[in-house]
């Protein structure tokens, strides 16, 4: 789904979550493993502050456990819960409406004590386009329904699915505008599809990604690509031209005069690393978060 985000359209998609937020208990907001920051909306915690927050790391499977672990970290000592998953094979789902109730316990504890019976814990899943909120929803409900969300300017009526008796999930997710207007995050965005690339230079976004990959993989992408003399960080643009320049060597990405095809070689980087050929790999990490214009925490 392509949703051109104009001003307008971005106010109304927050005053369309704020309307849901009147109807759940937990804000469940699914971030993408690979890009935890990239994949925040930059108004999250400002617009869904009134609810307790479970933050799902989906697409796992194609992140770095161990940098998965350091963002759970990092955003539970937000005071969010957390969970890492894969909406794809559904590792991990069965574990969402645990982790949900344990936002609300105080609450659920007040209603027994007052012989009440705990009633399902009502949820609205929120995320950037194509971070998997669909796939998820479809897995909890166990079934293919056509999700449309609400595109800016569309509503439609609220239905509630039902999941063991724990759960129950507003049917339209709350979609939310990326972190585009900060440059960094755009271009992770794009290398892992998030964001289409043509919106931006591919050889870029290659040059960019390339960056992120020599600091936390180096040894994998030499191997992968036969690259030497790979130095432990990309000093500047030029550093990360000569890169894809040995990779679209290496993978024959040539044009006339026996020149290299940048963009076919960016091309091939891309692919490989969304399909996860290179491994499972995540872009950025906690620890970076505020280096970059735009991407500060706004918590
Ligand atoms: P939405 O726009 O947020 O509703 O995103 P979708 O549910 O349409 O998912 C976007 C793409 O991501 C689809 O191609 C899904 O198959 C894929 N996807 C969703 N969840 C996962 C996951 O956990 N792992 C992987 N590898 N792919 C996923």
């Amino acid at each position: 789904m392509t949703i051109q985000w104009f001003p307008g359209h971005m106010t109304r998609a927050k005053r369309q979550i704020e309307e849901k937020l009147k109807l759940i208990d937990v804000v469940i907001e699914l971030l993408d493993a690979r890009i935890p920051q990239s994949s925040r909306n930059p108004m999250i915690d400002e617009i869904t502050s009134s609810k307790p927050r479970l933050i799902l790391l989906n697409k796992a499977d194609l992140a770095d456990g161990d940098m998965t672990a350091e963002w759970s970290k990092y955003f539970r000592d937000k005071g969010h819960a957390t969970l890492a998953i894969d909406a794809n094979s559904g590792t991990g789902v069965k574990d969402i409406a645990g982790k949900a109730k344990e936002l609300l316990q105080e609450k659920i504890q007040r209603q027994i004590d007052k012989g009440m019976k705990p009633r399902p814990v009502r949820a609205l899943i929120v995320g950037i386009p194509n971070v998997g909120k669909s796939t998820l929803i479809n897995r909890i409900a166990g079934r293919n329904i056509a999700i449309t969300g609400d595109r800016p300017g569309v509503t439609k009526g609220q239905q509630w699915i039902k999941s063991g008796g724990e759960l129950e999930l507003l049917d339209t997710p709350g979609i939310l505008w990326p972190r585009f207007e900060d440059p960094i995050a755009g271009f992770r965005l794009a290398a892992t599809g998030a964001i289409k690339e043509d919106l931006l230079h591919i050889d870029e976004v290659a040059c960019f990604v390339l960056r992120d990959l020599v600091k936390h993989y180096g040894p994998v992408l030499a191997e992968r690509y036969g690259l030497t003399d790979l130095p432990a960080e990309l000093a500047d643009m030029q550093a990360a031209i000569d890169v894809l320049e040995q990779i679209g060597r290496r993978r024959g990405c040539l044009s006339g005069g026996g020149h290299v095809d940048f963009d076919k070689a960016a091309g091939i980087l891309l692919r490989e690393l969304r399909a996860g050929k290179l491994g499972r790999m995540t872009l950025e990490a906690p620890d970076e978060v505020g280096d970059t214009p735009g991407t500060k925490s706004t918590e």
